[in-house]
C-alpha cells in the first residue's frame, strides 16, 4: 500500500515525497482511510509507530478553510513534537500550528491560538485558558495523544473538562498505547461509534537467523555500517533505510567507499529497478541499499546479512526485513543499528524478536580476526608442486623466516579506515538502555507529584 492509495490532498502527497515518506507504517495504513471517511478512531498506537501522520495527514487532507484542530499531549515535549510534526506536513497548505503548555507566556500563545489551524497543547494549561474565557475555540477535530499517559500522570479529570468545551459536532480520535479501564471508559464517553485499531503483535523467531544490535550515535551511522561491513565481510547483503532520500544517500557513500553497492526505491524507473534487482540476484552487486517497500516482493535467496541503517517503525517491519536472510535452512544474520533515540522503538521489537547486544569491533579487533583467518587458512593448505618450486626458487636469496614473512604480508593486505572506537562498549549501552527506561517510569512518578502539588496550590 502506498500513500497515493489513500484519497489524501496533493499538496499532502507531494509533501510526502519530498520529505521521503514511501510507505505508510501499519498504524497509517489502517487509521488514515477511517479517519478520511469522518469516523472516529480509538487506536492502540505508541510513539515510533508513525501516529502524527497517522491522525495528521487525513485531518490536515480534510480541514475546511476556518476549521480548528486540537490536539491534547501529556507533556510538553511531545506538544512541541507534533506540532513540528504537523507543521512539517502541512507545508504546502500553509497550514499554522500553535503549541500550548505551562511555563511559557499566555499572550504570545493565546495569539497563535487565533491564528492557527492546528492546536497542540497539554492539558493543565489548556484547562486554564478556556476556564479563565481566555480563549474560545471550537475545534471541529480533536486527538487526545497518548491517553494512557494522561492518565498516568493524572489529568484525567481535566480531559474530562476539557471536553465541556468542545462542540459536540467533532470528529474524535484517541491514540493509546495500553488500554487500560478508564481510557476505555473515557473512550465511551467523548467518542460516537468509534472504530478500535489494534496492531496485533505475534511471537516470530527463526532459528537460523542471529540478531544482534548495535548501540551508536546518531553521527556514527555511516562509520559503524562501514565497519561492521569491513568487519562482517557479507557476500550478499541488503542495508534497510527508513526513506528514498536515505536509500540515495547511503547508496552513493557506499559506492564512494568502495563497495559493490546499489539504491533501490520506488522513484526509479522500471527497467533501472530491474536493472538492479538482476544485479544483486546475479552476485554483480554485493549490497543492496532498499526502502520496505522496494524491497517487497524482491525474491532472493542467499543473502547472508541483512543492516537496518534505522530501525522500522513497525515490530512486523522489522520481522518482515530480517526474514530476507537465513531462508531455505541457510544461517543469515540481522544488524541494527540503534541510537538511543530508538530506544522505545528497539523495546517494541524486543517484545517479539530476541536481539543481542554486540560491541562495534575496533580497527584492532578486525586486524587480529584477520589474522586468524589467515593462520587457519595456512594450517589447512596442502601446499602444490607448484609452491614448493617457489619456495625452492627463493631459497637461494632469502632464508626461510624472510620467505615466510613476506608471504604472510601478501596475504595480509587488509586496510581498515576510520575511527578506532564507534558507538558504545556493551556497558555503556546497557546503562543507557536502563537509564532511558528509569526515565521513563521517572517521568510518569514525577508528573503526577507536581500535579498533585499544582492542584493543592490552586485550592489554597
Ligand atoms: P511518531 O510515531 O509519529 O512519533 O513517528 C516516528 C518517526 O517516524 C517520526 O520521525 C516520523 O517522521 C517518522 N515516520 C512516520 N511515518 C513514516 C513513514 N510512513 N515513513 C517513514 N518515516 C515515517
Amino acid at each position: 500500500m502506498q500513500f497515493s492509495d489513500f484519497n489524501l490532498k496533493k499538496e499532502i502527497l507531494k509533501r510526502l515525497e519530498e520529505i521521503g515518506f514511501e510507505k505508510p507504517s501499519l498504524v497509517q495504513e489502517k487509521a488514515i482511510p477511517v479517519i478520511l471517511q469522518g469516523r472516529d478512531v480509538v487506536a492502540q498506537a505508541q510513539t515510533g509507530t508513525g501516529k502524527t501522520a497517522a491522525f495528521g495527514l487525513p485531518i490536515l487532507s480534510k480541514m475546511q478553510k476556518g476549521e480548528k484542530a486540537l490536539v491534547i499531549t501529556p507533556t510538553r515535549e511531545l506538544a512541541i513534537q507534533v506540532s513540528e510534526e504537523i507543521f512539517r506536513f502541512g507545508k504546502y497548505l500553509g497550514v499554522h500550528t500553535a503549541t500550548v503548555y505551562g511555563g511559557s507566556s499566555y499572550a504570545r500563545q493565546i495569539k497563535h491560538i487565533a491564528s492557527s489551524e492546528f492546536i497542540v497543547a497539554t492539558p493543565g494549561r489548556l484547562l486554564d485558558l478556556l476556564k479563565s474565557g481566555r480563549i474560545d475555540i471550537a475545534p471541529k477535530y480533536v486527538i487526545l495523544d497518548e491517553a494512557d499517559e494522561m492518565l498516568d500522570m493524572g489529568f484525567l479529570d481535566d480531559i474530562k473538562e476539557i471536553f465541556k468545551f468542545v462542540p459536540n459536532d467533532r470528529q474524535t480520535l484517541l491514540f493509546s498505547a495500553t488500554m487500560p479501564n478508564p481510557i476505555k471508559e473515557l473512550a465511551k464517553t467523548i467518542l460516537k461509534n468509534p472504530e478500535f485499531i489494534t496492531i496485533t503483535k505475534k511471537q516470530v523467531t527463526n532459528e537460523n537467523i542471529k540478531e544482534y544490535f548495535y548501540v551508536i550515535d546518531e553521527n556514527e551511522r555511516k562509520d559503524a555500517l562501514i565497519r561492521l561491513l569491513d568487519y562482517k565481510n557479507p557476500s550478499k547483503s541488503i542495508v534497510f533505510c527508513r526513506t528514498k532520500k536515505d536509500v540515495d544517500d547511503i547508496a552513493d557513500f557506499l559506492s564512494g567507499a568502495g563497495f559493490d553497492a546499489k539504491g533501490l526505491h520506488g522513484d526509479m524507473d522500471q527497467r533501472r529497478r530491474e536493472d538492479v534487482i538482476k544485479g544483486f540476484k546475479n552476485d554483480k552487486i554485493e549490497i543492496l541499499v532498499a526502502t520496505d517497500v522496494a524491497a517487497r516482493g524482491l525474491d532472493v535467496n542467499n543473502v547472508t546479512h541483512v543492516f537496518n541503517y534505522h530501525l522500522p517503525l513497525d515490530p512486523e517491519s522489522y520481522v518482515h526485513r530480517i526474514g530476507r536472510t537465513g531462508r531455505a535452512g541457510k544461517e543469515g544474520m540481522a544488524i541494527s543499528l540503534v541510537t538511543p533515540h530508538e530506544f522505545k522503538a528497539l523495546s517494541r521489537i524486543q517484545k517479539i524478536a530476541k536481539l543481542t547486544l554486540k560491541e562495534i569491533p575496533s580497527i584492532e579487533d578486525i586486524k587480529n580476526s584477520e589474522i586468524t583467518k589467515i593462520i587457519d587458512k595456512i594450517s589447512s593448505i596442502d601446499p602444490s608442486e607448484k609452491a614448493i618450486e617457489i619456495v625452492e626458487k627463493l631459497q637461494n636469496e632469502y632464508d626461510l623466516l624472510t620467505i615466510a614473512t613476506k608471504f604472510a604480508h601478501m596475504l595480509f593486505s587488509k586496510e581498515v579506515d576510520g575511527k578506532k572506537r564507534i558507538g558504545k562498549s556493551i556497558k555503556e549501552a546497557t546503562k543507557l538502555i536502563q537509564r532511558s527506561k528509569n526515565q521513563n517510569n521517572d517521568r510518569r512518578r514525577g508528573n503526577r507529584y507536581s500535579r498533585n502539588k499544582n492542584s493543592r496550590r490552586k485550592r489554597r
